[in-house]
Parts: C-alpha cells; structure tokens; sequence
C-alpha cells in the first residue's frame, strides 16, 4: 500500500529513455518512489489513501541546485552594481565576518523556504562557516543538501582577507573534518558534507593535497570556485606559475568527486583533463551575468556541455544571482548561449531540464537515488501548476516551464517522501514568523557592520 499517489499529471519522468506519461501517475511509500506510469498502470496495482489529484498539471524529479552559498541570504541587496573585489572585500566578507551562528540559521531556513517555493529539492553549499547552523535548518525544514565548510589559509595579493576569516592549514583541516563527521549521511541521509576550497586564490598547495587525501577517505566530493573570473588564470600564472586549473591538475586534486564551479576561462588541454578524470561542473549564469564574470561571454562553457561533460546548474547565492530560482536559471543556460552564438538551435529547454535534474544529480553523486523519477529512487518530486495565462495554449509543457513559467507556478514539492509544501504553503516552519526573523536578522548584522548603502535616486 502506497502512502500517497500523485495521479492524472504530466510527468516527465528524466528516466534513461526521457519518458513522458502525458497522463501520469508517481506512487509514493515511506521515501521511495515505488512506481510511475500510465495513471490507469499505476492505480491498477497501487492504493493509497491520499490521490493527489495533478490534473492540468506538471510532475518533475525536484530541482537542483547545484551551487547556491545558503550562508550569504541575509546579505542579499549589498552587492549589487559593484565589481568583484568590493563585492567581496567592502560587501560579502564583512557580511561572513559579522554574522552570528543564530543569523546563520535564520538565513538558511529563509534560503531553503524560498528555494522550496520554486521547485529545489537538494543543494550543494559551497562552503560558508556555522556550518552547524546552514545544516540543522536544513533537517528542520526538510530540504535534501550537501554542505561543505570553507576553507582559506592564503591571503590574495595585495588584498589581505579580514583575520576572522583566515584559519591556519591545521584549523582549515579540523574544522572541515569535524564538519563531515557530523554531517555527512545525517538528518536520515537528506543531509551529505564535502570538503571545500574556497577559491583557487586562497588555497594553499598543502591544503589541496591534504582536502584531496580527505575526500577520498571519507568517499565524499570537494566543492571549489576555479577558473571563475577573467585574470584569474593570470593571476594565479604569477603566484603559483600555473594557470588555475593546471595547478589543481598537477596537485592530484583530478577525479570524479572534483567539483569546479563558474569555470568560464579552462583552455582545450584543461578540458581534455577534465573529462579524462570525470571532474564535474557548476554553471551559474545568472551569478556571471549579474557579477560580470563572463563566463557566458567567454564560450568554453557552451564547448563543455557539448561534449557531454557532467554540469548542474546553480543558483549562487541571493546576494551573487539576486534570485534562488532555478525556472528562470534554466532560462538563461537554455537561452544566454544562443544569444552568444547567434545560433538559436543550440542548448534549450530540454538540455536545461536536464541540467536542473538528472545532470545535477550526478554532478553531486547523488544520481543512484535523485535526479529522477523512478520506482527505487527517493521521492523528491515537484508539482507546478499550468494554469496561469502564461502556459496557454500549452503546446509542450517542458518548453512552456523553461521559457515562459517561473518558480512561482510550483504548488506541491515533495523531498524524501515527506510533503514539505502543499499548494504553496510550507509544511515544515512557520513561514510569516520566519519572514520577521529574517527582517529583524538582515538589519541587526547590518548595524553592527556600520555598512551603509547609496542608493543612485534621492529617497525623500
Ligand atoms: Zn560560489
């Protein structure tokens, strides 16, 4: 007997074959999928004392969203409009430096609520600190992630890192251990914890090869931001006498648990390493074209997802992207390269989908249990509603979804069997209450920080 039946949708199911059952059905027991099909298959052998009736409807695996900082949300709004190094020197590091373990836990729980209301169902955090707070919001509200600790132990030339920020090799590697000891497999196996490097810069080679030796003993991924932004790879030429990911190459870091993030400047020798060791990839349009990382403009990422490479979409963060909505990121990465190109027939709706779902899952080796629906996977599964104005005439719901819909259409979500939100209210945290967290957290971290914002109009 199942515990509950999603009945009469349009269930894309992301299965090996990309099946489609325009009128479909997902039975659910305990938190596995235990079938999909035709409605009239799946009802024929499966009984459950809840139909959740999907008529007119979409049913997906739920969304990933495979690079989005839950720590930076109560930061959203201060680096707009700004280049690179004062977004995070004068912005996002004064922000980590201020902001106290209960504002961490505020953040997240606000970050996950809002991720859930567009359709994500797991994450991957690249690494913030009061990792204890990012991951215990995370169990209370019942999202599916994978956290990492940060990890800095060199400075940036000419810009020293703030000293609350800066942890030795030692400090680096306890904290990070202690971190996956805790986490990894926790809150019934919804919760994972990687390893991070924080950015190539701020990396030393010893701090690699140690994260490296981790990683693999622990059988767990490394999250890293390389290969982010243009004179990256010249910068890192003259420090370390090799271009970003030459360096990582060279120091073993290669192998199917690597996971690069922005990755807009790799040259063709990199990238026949990269497929060569499996390394997978976080591709977060709307973070490059927000903070001018060129990743977009500079090609290499459209070469990558061309030759099959292994590549979720992420988010960022609210401060980086300004959005945790992976609808409309599946817009830019079906339509940002078209534009680029001049060639309207490449990428699309249903390479997006893809990317949001199954390749996501795999780019956080978590494709034995998510990314699709299938009897035998876990339930994550999201319903999104096809009836406002924007969906008609619904000539392919798949294309409708990525290039007219946005988050805000998803009504039901579904993550480890349990219903976390039903026609848009959260199930799991008081939503309202949180929302006056968040503004009393957002405006305390602020005063303490003395940072001031300008705004470009005169506000009487
Ligand atoms: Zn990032």
């Amino acid at each position: 007997m199942a515990d509950f039946i999603i009945a009469n949708g349009y269930v894309v199911t992301m299965d090996p074959r990309r099946q489609i059952y325009a009128d479909g059905a997902v039975a659910v027991e305990g938190r596995n999928i235990v079938a999909v099909g035709r409605t009239k298959d799946v009802l024929a052998r499966h009984r459950a004392a809840l139909v959740i009736d999907a008529s007119g409807k979409l049913v997906l695996p739920g969304l990933v969203d495979g690079h989005n900082h839950a720590f930076q949300y109560l930061s959203k709004g201060i680096g707009d409009d700004v280049d690179i190094m004062t977004w995070l020197y004068k912005r996002v590091y004064p922000y980590e430096t201020h902001v106290n373990a209960e504002e961490a836990y505020i953040g997240a729980l606000g970050n996950y609520v809002q991720m859930i209301k567009s359709g994500t169902t797991c994450f991957n955090e690249p690494g913030g600190y009061h990792t204890d707070s990012l991951a215990q919001a995370a169990a209370d509200v019942g999202i599916r992630g994978i956290l990492n600790r940060s990890t800095r132990d060199i400075a940036d030339q000419g810009a020293p890192l703030p000293e609350k920020l800066f942890e030795n090799l030692e400090t680096n590697l306890r904290q990070g251990e202690a971190a996956v000891a805790k986490w990894n497999n926790a809150a019934e196996g919804r919760l994972r914890c990687w390893f991070g490097l924080r950015y190539v810069f701020n990396v030393s080679d010893e701090l690699c090869k140690a994260i490296k030796a981790l990683a693999d003993r622990y059988k767990v991924g490394i999250h890293a931001h390389a290969a982010a932004v243009e004179g990256e790879n010249e910068a890192i030429q003259e420090r370390f006498g090799k271009r970003s990911l030459e360096r990582f190459h060279d120091l073993g870091l290669f192998g199917p648990n690597l996971y690069l993030v922005h990755m807009g400047y790799p040259n063709e020798r990199e990238i026949g390493w990269l497929r060569e060791h499996d390394v997978k990839v976080a591709h977060c349009p709307s973070a490059s074209m927000h903070g001018a990382y060129g990743v977009v403009g500079n090609r290499m990422m459209k070469r990558m997802i061309e030759l099959g490479m292994t590549i979720s979409l992420g988010t960022d963060s609210a401060t980086a992207g300004r959005f945790l909505d992976m609808v409309r990121v599946m817009y830019l990465a079906a339509c940002a390269h078209r534009d680029q190109f001049a060639d309207a027939t490449i990428m699309g709706a249903y390479k997006a989908l893809e990317m949001a779902t199954i390749d996501g899952a795999r780019a956080c080796l978590w494709d034995d249990a998510i990314g699709s629906l299938e009897a035998g996977k876990r339930a994550d599964i999201v319903v999104v509603g096809m009836d406002e104005l924007r969906w008609h005439p619904n000539l392919d719901p798949v294309r409708s979804l990525v290039y007219a819909a946005d988050g805000d259409d998803v009504e039901t979500v579904i993550i480890d069997g349990r219903i976390v939100m039903r026609d848009r209210v959260i199930l799991t945290v008081d939503e309202e209450r949180l929302k006056r967290d968040v503004i009393r957290a957002g405006k305390a971290w602020i005063e303490r920080a003395g940072m001031r914002l300008e705004m470009p109009w005169p506000v009487r």
